[in-house]
């Protein structure tokens, strides 16, 4: 007997793990509240890794698709002193594939492929435990009942309330996020400052990242320890008031890198939530989590990585393991919880040190985890 599974969430762990499930052909219901794919930016670049991103488009079927898109020379790092000063200049060789980028509306598109996702289906709350599965509660008011209601729905999940009352806690870091266009012929000499990958510069609690995406299209994130409101009375939607501020928040720093402020064109602000570090539940029947939702950690390039893995595993263990679904799904959930663990800890010391009052910790971080 099939299991009536429905996702919600269309971001990296929904899709994977609708269409993991797809390519099982195994039927499943994706919602998501957008109301279409380009309803809003789709954000940076991802980079997947090896042992995780990589080999969950292995189990999609996509593992050629994606080495088409992603962009291997993108693993480039260079780290500079607030003077200007190169540090470090790290260069993949042509053949490196452990980290390889992809932009994330490019990723989603190869998910997506056959998929057939309900746009503008906010989810409310789900409700387990009824007489017919868990039930699914739309903003609009309607209603549907599913064996297996999987939360793929990021950081302020609503299918999260259904297994836990925990809640993501502000880090004490936020981050301001702008970004630049056609950067190789409208701004040359920061083309090259930032080179195929990543320049990032670390100066004591704060630093300033920007990354190349593919296309010429540049994001830049100002990232800095301060409390939620130090905005203050700054409207967060005037972006010369941003930039001022966060000019003068850099204040002293090379020309060339505040240059990245200078000419950056909306700024957007992301405080830095998390999960704690061990988040578990008591396993509830006909829900579970993925992701964010799950394990929402610093993003220090697991988060997409991980959820992708498990939307594959998930689905993967649904397709073809135990028709007993509590089983199935508490086995899944052992795995993640450990492996999510593993990684929100490493997260967690590495922000600590990204953005650090001794900024020589940024450094050596890199050295430690940077093959040379
Ligand atoms: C600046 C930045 C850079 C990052 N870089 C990397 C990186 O290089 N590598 C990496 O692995 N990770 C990275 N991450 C982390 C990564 O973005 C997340 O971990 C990842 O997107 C989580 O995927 P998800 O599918 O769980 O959630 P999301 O990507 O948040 O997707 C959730 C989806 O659910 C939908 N949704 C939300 N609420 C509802 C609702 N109530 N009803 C219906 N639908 C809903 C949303 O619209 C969205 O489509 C980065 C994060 C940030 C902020």
């Amino acid at each position: 007997m099939r299991h009536r599974i429905a996702v919600v969430g269309s971001g990296p762990a929904g899709l994977t793990f609708a269409r993991v499930l797809h390519r099982h052909g195994h039927p499943v219901t994706v919602f998501e509240r957008d109301p279409s794919p380009d309803a809003r930016p789709p954000g940076g670049t991802l980079d997947l890794h090896e042992g995780l991103g990589q080999l969950a488009m292995d189990k999609a079927g996509l593992p050629a698709e994606f080495q088409a898109l992603s962009r291997p020379e993108g693993q480039a790092m260079r780290i500079l002193d607030t003077d200007g000063t190169v540090l470090r200049d790290w260069r993949p060789r042509p053949d490196e594939r452990a980290n390889p980028e992809i932009d994330r509306g490019q990723l989603r598109d190869l998910l997506l492929g056959p998929l057939e996702v309900q746009w503008g289906r906010g989810v409310a709350q789900v409700t387990p435990g009824t007489g017919d599965g868990a039930l699914v509660h739309f903003t609009d008011g309607r209603q549907e009942a599913f064996d297996l209601v999987v939360g793929a729905d990021g950081a302020w999940s609503r299918v999260r309330p259904a297994v836990s009352p925990v809640t993501p806690h502000y880090t004490g870091i936020t981050s301001v996020e702008t970004s630049l266009d056609d950067v190789d012929t409208r701004h040359p000499d920061l083309a090259r400052l930032i080179g195929d990958g990543s320049v990032a510069v670390h100066g004591v609690n704060r630093k300033l990242v920007a990354q190349r995406n593919s296309g010429g299209h540049v994001k830049v994130y100002a990232q800095f320890r301060a409390p939620l409101d130090w905005h203050g009375d700054l409207d967060l939607a005037d972006a010369e008031a941003v930039r001022a501020s966060l000019l003068a928040l850099f204040d002293g720093w090379a020309a060339p890198v505040l240059e990245l402020l200078r000419q950056g064109a909306a700024f957007t602000h992301r405080p830095l939530y998390v999960l704690p570090v061990s988040h578990t539940w008591a396993h509830t029947s006909g829900v579970t989590l993925l992701g964010d939702a799950a394990h929402l950690m610093p993003p220090l390039g697991a988060g997409a990585n991980l959820a992708m893995l498990e939307g594959a595993e998930l689905a993967e263990a649904l397709a073809t393991g135990s028709q007993d679904l509590d089983e199935t799904v508490r086995a899944f959930e052992e795995r993640m919880w450990a492996r999510a663990e593993r990684w929100a800890k490493i997260t967690t010391a590495g922000l600590e040190r990204l953005v650090s009052a001794d900024p020589s910790e940024a450094l050596a971080l890199f050295e430690e985890v940077q093959p040379s």
